[in-house]
């Protein structure tokens, strides 16, 4: 399997170096030149296969200069129970009603769905490493609003030849999520928080990577910054198995049969998680709409229904943080696929993006993106509405994130009268947002509690435990004081590592 850049400049990448690289040259992401395919036949025995079995078998289809016995073994240590997940079954299914089952995607250590490919991201890389004889020390450099930095803490927590340095903006993140990051363990693991918001730590990680001086220092104690957010093709990978997980354990639900179709309805922001279930789609799962859901930074919306992308437009804080994004990076990939992989199109495009803010897609490849594709969004009275209605009915308490897909698959259904059923990713734990969830199924008396007593005050409603990583965060000592201004953080980081 070869890796491109969608604006054409690299080819003939093998896959270890496209993860190890995370991003071309020229701007463009780095993704699979074409996509592998499974047929109609070998569905029936692909059912009976382990979570472990599924995603060793998806990689290898990806990943092919990777022995199959290290992808094996590295599965294995990424989704280990009850080491590292909560659940046995990694990704398990939950009904709603007859027609609409949650996948439920956050058992991992960090309560949200990017635990699954950053369990295992640090294990594509350093044996990336050793495929290519590199004996250079990865330095991971994150900024974060919240989920990524920390489930990137713990997928690198210990792991040889890898050191990690998080910055997080002292305004803007949750208390939970604050706490999960300034009580991090293991030895290569340092937390930083940045006197500002989020776009400073951002930038101020983006200025890091672009300073030459900086990179030359690394380079002399043999080390080299990379990165681990979501435009890595490291990252994208492991998230197509949980598709084809969810859609067999429905036929042994017998909710389906193998063969039938299902919808599939995910909550956006960088277009990752549902470019996933897109490439499920390719590689021969039988799906018939991908339901793509925003909130009111509904730009998606807004370019499936329209051909037409435009960020200039206002920026909205919600309830549903992690989907905050104007510019959704990997929707690129989508482009490239759907233009069959027209270089120079993809690459105009995302010009006309960095200069005007939007681009136009010809009528033929609208028409495609409208055949797999249904597109809404949910406001945040209607993503409250919808926790708030579905707590109602099944005394289930979802998380914001989820609640905009299922709003949205509501919208759908209402539309189209389509009901096939459907796998919507519940992409976090409803206890990491605790004060929205509560407030949203009408609870009162929030002001003043700690975030324990608000855990507490969820799990005795939602009838969950609190998740054992949460809980403990009460009596674990926090470890990383640091703050800097947002001038600081090449000192910092050169001080961290000893330059
Ligand atoms: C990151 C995130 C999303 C958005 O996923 P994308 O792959 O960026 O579309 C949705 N929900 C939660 C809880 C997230 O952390």
């Amino acid at each position: 399997m070869n890796y491109v850049s969608t604006r054409g400049s690299v080819a003939n990448l093998k896959a270890s170096e496209a993860i190890r690289m995370g991003l071309a040259p020229d701007g463009g992401l780095l993704t699979a030149e074409t996509i592998p395919k499974f047929d109609p036949g070998q569905l029936s025995n692909l059912a009976q296969k382990s979570y472990h079995e599924l995603a060793t078998l998806i990689l290898s289809r990806f990943l092919t200069d990777y022995p199959l016995a290290d992808l094996q073994t590295m599965v294995q240590a990424a989704y280990s129970y009850p080491e590292k997940f909560d659940d046995p079954l990694i990704t398990p299914v939950c009904q709603l009603n007859p027609q609409c089952y949650l996948l439920e995607l956050w058992h991992g250590p960090t309560c949200a769905f990017k635990d699954i490919a950053l369990q295992l991201l640090p294990h594509l890389m350093t044996k990336s490493s050793l495929l290519a004889n590199e004996t250079k020390e990865i330095v991971i450099l994150v900024a974060t609003s919240g989920d990524t930095g920390k489930a990137a803490l713990e997928g690198f927590k210990n792991v040889p030849g890898t050191r990690i340095v998080v910055f997080f903006p002292n305004q803007g993140v949750s208390e939970i999520q604050r706490l999960q990051m300034v009580t991090q363990e293991g030895e290569n693991t340092r937390v930083v928080s940045v006197q500002g918001n989020f776009d400073d730590a951002q930038s101020g990680v983006k200025q890091i990577f672009a300073n030459s001086g900086l990179a030359q220092k690394l380079a002399g104690r043999n080390m080299a910054f990379s990165s681990a957010n979501s435009i890595n093709w490291g990252r994208l990978a492991p998230q197509i198995v949980y598709y084809f997980d969810g859609y067999f354990r429905l036929c042994r639900k017998q909710v389906i049969q193998v063969g039938d179709k299902i919808n599939i309805a995910v909550p956006t922001g960088n277009f990752g998680n549902i470019l996933a279930a897109y490439l499920a789609k390719q590689m021969g799962l039988p799906v018939n709409k991908l339901i793509c859901a925003s909130n009111s930074n509904n730009v998606l919306t807004d370019f499936v229904n329209s051909g037409s992308y435009d960020r200039n437009r206002k920026f909205y804080t919600t309830i549903s943080p992690s989907m905050d994004i104007l510019i959704s990076s990997n929707l690129e990939r989508l482009l490239y696929y759907l233009s069959e992989g027209n270089c120079t199109l993809v690459k105009g495009w995302m010009n006309q993006l960095k200069n005007t803010g939007g681009y136009q897609v010809d009528s033929s490849i609208a028409a495609k993106i409208t055949a797999d594709f249904y597109a809404g969004f949910a406001t945040e009275d209607q993503t409250m509405a919808e926790i708030k209605r579905i707590y109602q009915e099944t005394h289930l308490i979802i998380d914001p994130h989820t609640a905009v897909a299922t709003a949205v698959y509501q919208q759908y259904q209402r539309v189209t009268g389509d009901s096939t059923p459907v796998l919507v990713a519940s992409t976090a734990s409803p206890f990491k947002f605790n004060t929205s969830v509560l407030q949203a199924i009408g609870e009162t008396g929030l002001e003043g509690k700690s975030e324990f007593q608000l855990l507490e005050r969820l799990e005795k409603l939602a009838g969950l435990k609190i998740p054992k990583s949460l809980a403990e965060l009460s009596h674990k000592p926090v470890r990383h004081k640091e703050l800097c201004r947002k001038e600081e953080m090449a000192a910092v980081v050169e001080q961290i590592l000893g330059l």
